[in-house]
Protein backbone atom coordinates (compact mmCIF):
# COMPACT_ATOMS: atom_id res chain seq x y z
CA UNK A 1 0.00 0.00 0.00
CA UNK A 2 2.95 2.54 0.42
CA UNK A 3 4.17 2.51 -3.27
CA UNK A 4 2.17 5.18 -4.18
CA UNK A 5 1.99 7.13 -0.73
CA UNK A 6 3.83 10.88 -0.76
CA UNK A 7 6.45 11.01 1.98
CA UNK A 8 3.91 13.09 3.64
CA UNK A 9 0.83 10.79 3.65
CA UNK A 10 3.44 7.65 4.40
CA UNK A 11 4.29 9.78 8.07
CA UNK A 12 1.16 10.69 8.57
CA UNK A 13 0.17 6.85 8.12
CA UNK A 14 2.97 5.56 10.51
CA UNK A 15 1.69 8.27 12.95
CA UNK A 16 -1.60 6.90 12.92
CA UNK A 17 -0.72 3.69 13.30
CA UNK A 18 1.27 4.08 16.58
CA UNK A 19 -1.25 6.24 18.12
CA UNK A 20 -4.25 4.14 17.25
CA UNK A 21 -3.04 0.61 16.93
CA UNK A 22 -0.80 -0.20 19.33
CA UNK A 23 -0.99 2.31 22.74
CA UNK A 24 -5.44 1.24 22.74
CA UNK A 25 -4.72 -1.92 22.17
CA UNK A 26 -2.10 -1.91 25.46
CA UNK A 27 -4.29 -0.77 27.53
CA UNK A 28 -7.37 -2.75 27.47
CA UNK A 29 -4.76 -5.84 27.51
CA UNK A 30 -3.31 -4.21 31.20
CA UNK A 31 -6.87 -3.74 32.20
CA UNK A 32 -8.19 -6.83 30.88
CA UNK A 33 -4.98 -8.44 32.82
CA UNK A 34 -5.47 -6.69 36.00
CA UNK A 35 -9.29 -7.66 36.30
CA UNK A 36 -8.07 -11.37 36.35
CA UNK A 37 -9.13 -12.59 33.38
CA UNK A 38 -6.70 -14.21 30.91
CA UNK A 39 -6.80 -13.57 27.61
CA UNK A 40 -4.25 -14.53 24.08
CA UNK A 41 -3.20 -12.37 21.93
CA UNK A 42 -3.90 -12.40 17.99
CA UNK A 43 -5.80 -15.63 17.40
CA UNK A 44 -5.08 -15.94 13.42
CA UNK A 45 -6.79 -18.74 13.61
CA UNK A 46 -10.12 -16.80 13.96
CA UNK A 47 -11.77 -14.25 11.65
CA UNK A 48 -10.19 -10.91 11.82
CA UNK A 49 -7.53 -11.90 14.04
CA UNK A 50 -9.41 -10.50 17.47
CA UNK A 51 -7.10 -8.43 19.50
CA UNK A 52 -7.91 -10.70 22.63
CA UNK A 53 -9.13 -13.55 22.88
CA UNK A 54 -11.10 -16.13 25.79
CA UNK A 55 -11.03 -19.32 24.51
CA UNK A 56 -12.85 -21.07 27.37
CA UNK A 57 -15.58 -18.38 27.41
CA UNK A 58 -15.42 -18.57 23.55
CA UNK A 59 -15.43 -14.82 23.65
CA UNK A 60 -13.17 -11.83 21.84
CA UNK A 61 -12.06 -8.56 22.11
CA UNK A 62 -11.37 -6.03 18.85
CA UNK A 63 -9.26 -2.57 20.17
CA UNK A 64 -10.53 -0.89 17.18
CA UNK A 65 -8.39 3.06 16.25
CA UNK A 66 -11.09 5.63 15.71
CA UNK A 67 -9.89 6.50 12.15
CA UNK A 68 -8.85 3.73 10.73
CA UNK A 69 -11.97 1.71 11.79
CA UNK A 70 -14.51 4.95 10.25
CA UNK A 71 -16.07 5.48 13.86
CA UNK A 72 -17.29 8.64 12.68
CA UNK A 73 -16.74 10.00 16.43
CA UNK A 74 -14.57 13.19 17.17
CA UNK A 75 -11.27 11.11 16.67
CA UNK A 76 -12.33 10.07 13.21
CA UNK A 77 -11.40 13.33 10.89
CA UNK A 78 -10.13 12.67 7.74
CA UNK A 79 -6.78 14.37 6.59
CA UNK A 80 -7.70 17.49 4.67
CA UNK A 81 -5.40 16.10 1.95
CA UNK A 82 -6.82 13.25 -0.32
CA UNK A 83 -9.73 12.59 1.35
CA UNK A 84 -11.18 10.27 -1.49
CA UNK A 85 -8.05 7.97 -0.46
CA UNK A 86 -8.60 7.57 3.05
CA UNK A 87 -12.18 7.64 2.79
CA UNK A 88 -12.17 4.58 0.51
CA UNK A 89 -9.57 3.17 2.87
CA UNK A 90 -11.25 3.32 6.07
CA UNK A 91 -14.88 2.06 4.42
CA UNK A 92 -12.78 -1.47 3.33
CA UNK A 93 -11.78 -1.31 6.69
CA UNK A 94 -15.25 -1.16 8.05
CA UNK A 95 -16.76 -3.48 5.68
CA UNK A 96 -13.58 -6.29 6.51
CA UNK A 97 -14.13 -5.43 10.27
CA UNK A 98 -18.59 -6.52 9.73
CA UNK A 99 -17.01 -9.44 7.57
CA UNK A 100 -15.12 -10.71 10.22
CA UNK A 101 -17.45 -10.09 13.10
CA UNK A 102 -20.17 -11.79 10.97
CA UNK A 103 -18.19 -14.65 10.69
CA UNK A 104 -17.12 -14.88 14.54
CA UNK A 105 -20.50 -14.84 15.39
CA UNK A 106 -21.21 -17.60 13.08
CA UNK A 107 -18.81 -19.95 14.78
CA UNK A 108 -20.50 -19.29 18.11
CA UNK A 109 -17.77 -16.39 19.16
CA UNK A 110 -19.46 -13.58 21.14
CA UNK A 111 -17.60 -10.28 20.20
CA UNK A 112 -17.10 -7.12 22.48
CA UNK A 113 -15.60 -3.99 20.63
CA UNK A 114 -14.00 -1.31 22.12
CA UNK A 115 -13.36 2.41 20.50
CA UNK A 116 -10.04 3.78 20.81
CA UNK A 117 -11.93 6.81 22.57
CA UNK A 118 -13.40 4.63 24.87
CA UNK A 119 -10.40 4.58 26.75
CA UNK A 120 -11.02 8.00 28.16
CA UNK A 121 -13.63 6.93 30.89
CA UNK A 122 -11.66 3.57 32.17
CA UNK A 123 -13.85 3.24 34.94
CA UNK A 124 -16.90 3.04 32.23
CA UNK A 125 -14.27 0.91 30.00
CA UNK A 126 -13.90 -1.55 33.24
CA UNK A 127 -17.73 -2.37 33.78
CA UNK A 128 -18.19 -3.04 30.00
CA UNK A 129 -15.34 -5.70 29.99
CA UNK A 130 -16.72 -6.99 33.04
CA UNK A 131 -20.27 -6.87 31.92
CA UNK A 132 -19.06 -8.59 28.40
CA UNK A 133 -16.55 -11.37 29.75
CA UNK A 134 -19.34 -12.24 33.41
CA UNK A 135 -17.89 -11.27 36.82
CA UNK A 136 -16.59 -14.61 37.87
CA UNK A 137 -12.89 -14.74 36.65
CA UNK A 138 -13.13 -18.28 35.22
CA UNK A 139 -10.80 -20.99 33.74
CA UNK A 140 -8.04 -21.41 36.15
CA UNK A 141 -7.36 -17.68 36.09
CA UNK A 142 -4.74 -16.26 38.24
CA UNK A 143 -7.98 -14.33 40.68
CA UNK A 144 -9.35 -18.09 41.17
CA UNK A 145 -5.81 -19.10 42.50
CA UNK A 146 -5.46 -15.96 45.03
CA UNK A 147 -8.94 -16.65 46.41
CA UNK A 148 -7.82 -20.10 47.46
CA UNK A 149 -4.34 -18.95 48.82
ZN1 LIG B 1 -14.24 6.91 18.44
Amino acid sequence: MADNLTPAQRSYTMSRVRSTDTTPELVVRRLSYALGYRHRLHRRDLPGTPDLVYPCRRKAIFVHGCFWHGHGCSRDRTPASNRTYWNAKRRRNKERDRRNQARLRALGWKVLLIWECELRNRERLRKRIISFLGEKPACGSAIYHRAIW
